[in-house]
């Protein structure tokens, strides 16, 4: 009876306490935030400068943030790089979860995390911002549950497990409560932040993570600094934009989403091209577009194609000796004739495709599904291996596909010892054909193929 009553006065307090949903305007009082830098209040907000200089956010005693939605109004200068920090201690920095704030061009592994990253834990890979321009980051956090937003796009969406894999330097990074610091990242960087409210939101109940094993192998790819990227997304048939931001997010898999662009394909001319790069405009995604037949060279300016992160292609479209303009997956367009003759074709056009402009060779090795069971027996070693040369000579990033499963296993080994990097890609048609890059994370796993093995758009 006295522990039933209680428990009632503390669900009663909690209620109460949580009900109020104060907001704290945390750059009110410049008084209330320290740190071994002095705390510099510019006209504009607060201005964080310099390497390793963190400051901290005192909210008065026995205040502290557990459930909360804060939100930023944040400016960044060219090269500027921080993280924001919560549930975190003045007396224990390592505590708590950090969230980066960088909008450098991709292409550095140095800089890999950027704006809205829940660093280590669920990092973000595309810059879908530029310095020089405000944009809002929200966090919000109830119970086990973080959420990140970017101009209200979510960004990540990450649901604690009950036991969270954390490797040693990493095992602070963890749902408590506490308070909010700034950690500068880099020297003669500066980022201003005009507007940082803290709303305190109600408890709630924990949410279950139903897929911890799935968690935990994001979350070592992530603290290894192995980017995780679907680099081959498609809006196609049930998948809308918004879902596949939510799968994004939810799943810790960041997408480059592709447009189909070339003859007989959705985007067709420049004037189409633009209008989808206006579409995607600040969306958080790798911009991609996907190149179709090989007359798509001349049909599209080189200015519009470098608005996008990358561009890649396969090989699935191209035109025979008999000038048969063939799709290898629609059968009534595709001439096999002698297997031996077509393979040496498709290996010829491979080797012409991969001085296309493209970064990645996408649906590798695919065969038309008249002698795709054959595959084994017709992807010589000869064959891949002049495949292999053409990728490496002209630097482009070989796709393991998860969809397809493909290439299989022989490709993927001699590829690795001739330095080939790897791209994962799914390819896919629907919504559900979309997945988890399965297959693709297993064949990381299975040639343990290092983040420094991966492709990275911008980087040459
Ligand atoms: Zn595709």
């Amino acid at each position: 009876m006295k522990k039933a009553l209680f428990v009632l006065l503390v669900s009663l307090t909690i209620f109460s306490c949580n009900s109020r949903q104060k907001v704290y305007d945390l750059l009110e009082d410049s008084s209330k935030w320290t740190g071994e830098e002095e705390i510099v209040f510019e006209d504009q907000g607060l201005s964080i400068n310099g390497e390793y200089k963190t400051i901290v956010y005192n909210p008065g005693l026995f205040q502290t943030f557990e459930n909360f939605e804060l939100i930023a109004e944040i400016k960044t200068s060219p090269g500027a790089s921080a993280e924001i920090a919560f549930h975190t201690k003045k007396r224990d920095p390592e505590m708590g979860y950090k969230v980066r704030i960088d909008n450098s061009e991709t292409g550095n592994w140095d800089k890999l995390l950027k704006t809205g990253s829940l660093s280590a834990i669920r990092n973000v890979s595309y810059n879908m911002l530029n310095d020089d321009e405000w944009f809002e980051l929200k966090i919000r956090v109830v119970e086990n549950h973080i959420s990140i937003f970017i101009n209200n796009h979510p960004v990540v969406s990450y649901i604690e497990p009950a036991i969270a894999f954390r490797t040693a330097e990493y095992e602070k990074r963890k749902i408590g409560s506490g308070t909010f610091s700034i950690l500068s990242l880099y020297e003669n960087s500066n980022l201003l932040i005009r507007k940082l409210t803290v709303e305190k939101l109600a408890t709630d109940e924990k949410q279950k993570n139903s897929d911890t094993d799935y968690a935990r192998q994001i979350t070592m790819l992530n603290i290894r600094n192995f980017p995780i990227c679907d680099y081959h997304v498609h809006i196609k048939e049930d998948l809308t934009m918004d879902a596949a931001l939510n799968y994004s997010a939810g799943l810790g898999i960041n997408y480059g989403i592709a447009a189909n662009c070339g003859l007989k394909f959705p985007v067709q001319n420049d004037e189409e091209l633009e209008a989808y790069l206006n579409s995607i405009h600040g969306l958080p995604i790798f911009k991609a577009m996907q190149a179709e037949g090989r007359e798509w060279v001349n049909m599209f300016s080189p200015e519009l194609i470098a608005g996008f992160d990358y561009a890649f292609t396969d090989a699935m479209t191209w035109t025979n000796n008999n000038g048969t303009r063939m799709r290898l997956w629609i059968p009534e367009e595709t001439e096999v004739g002698d297997p031996e003759d077509f393979m040496e074709q498709l290996v010829a056009q491979i080797e012409l495709i991969a001085t296309e402009p493209i970064s990645i060779y996408v649906n590798p090795t695919y065969l038309p599904a008249e002698i795709a069971d054959r595959y084994e027996e017709l992807w010589t070693d000869e064959r891949i291996d002049r495949v292999i040369k053409a990728l490496k000579e002209n630097n482009i990033a070989l796709e393991i596909n998860s969809r397809f499963k493909l290439p299989g296993k022989r490709f993927i080994a001699r590829a690795q010892e001739e330095g080939v990097k790897f791209a994962m890609g799914t390819n896919n048609t629907t919504a559900e054909s979309l997945g988890r890059l399965d297959w693709s994370l297993e064949m990381i796993h299975e040639f343990n193929i290092q983040a420094s093995e991966m492709f990275l758009p911008g980087l040459n």
